[in-house]
């Protein structure tokens, strides 16, 4: 009690504001969830790098064209806060801290390889957007934090290829074929990666939770109808 009173002032009108000692310790609090997965997200960003370096050597060697280098555009910096937002939605039902921090940063990372296309020539577009790449990413993940951490990293990187739109090099570096993502195929894909994160032992939140399967259901419907809504034509699928 004697703490809270320390820590804890009022104001003029009322309303109760956390002090400068309280506000730091807070802080200390959330760098000290936040450090041990740095490395972590660190790795899974370089990994993301050197996929789309080594994709496009192998795009290059297999005569594929160079497109030139075109600079980011407002679109890329709205589709940053896309990812980041729908990561953090389909982990939210969960209620765990780790997936609500690491889901939509890895989400987010996918997207290292527009380094090749914005900034560098690029002789195949998205170049991570790869089942390849999820395979080793998640088997990193696995080898190193264990089975939370490939949950979340199998569901972020396919709740961005659901939200992404356009076509994807699913097999690069294999086949520079590209496919695309029917919105059926996204709904289902963003069910399959909730449900997934739902499934994963020690979590707050759980497949029992009915509360848990409820949100899950309103937040991929309402993402859906947003894809539907959007179309064709929009920043995520030029
Ligand atoms: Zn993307």
């Amino acid at each position: 009690m004697g703490e809270e009173l320390q820590d804890v002032a009022t104001t003029p009108s009322g309303a109760s504001v956390t002090s400068a000692p309280a506000l730091a310790g807070r802080l200390h609090d959330l760098w000290s969830f936040v450090r041990p997965w740095v490395p972590f997200l660190a790795v899974f960003l370089l990994l993301s790098l050197g996929w789309g370096a080594m994709a496009t050597r192998f795009a290059e060697g297999a005569g594929q064209p160079l497109s030139a280098a075109t600079g980011p555009t407002q679109g890329e910096y709205i589709d940053a806060f896309w990812h980041l937002g729908t990561g953090f939605l389909l982990a939210l039902p969960t209620r765990d801290r780790r997936l609500l921090l690491i889901t939509p940063c890895m989400s987010l990372g996918l997207d290292a390889d527009h380094v090749f296309g914005l900034f560098l020539p690029s002789a195949v577009p998205r170049p991570d957007h790869s089942l390849l790449f999820a395979l080793l990413a998640a088997a990193v993940a696995y080898a190193w934090k264990g089975p939370l951490a490939r949950g979340a990293t199998i569901a972020a990187i396919f709740t961005h290829f659901a939200v992404d739109g356009g076509t994807f090099p699913f097999l690069d570096p294999l086949t520079f074929a590209r496919w695309p993502l029917s919105i059926p195929a996204s709904a289902a894909l963003l069910l399959g990666c909730g449900t997934l994160l739902l499934l994963l032992q020690g979590t707050p939140r759980g497949w029992r939770d009915t509360r848990a399967w409820v949100e899950l259901a309103v937040i991929v419907a309402a993402l859906t109808g947003f894809l539907v809504w959007i179309g064709p034509v929009s920043w995520l699928r030029t």
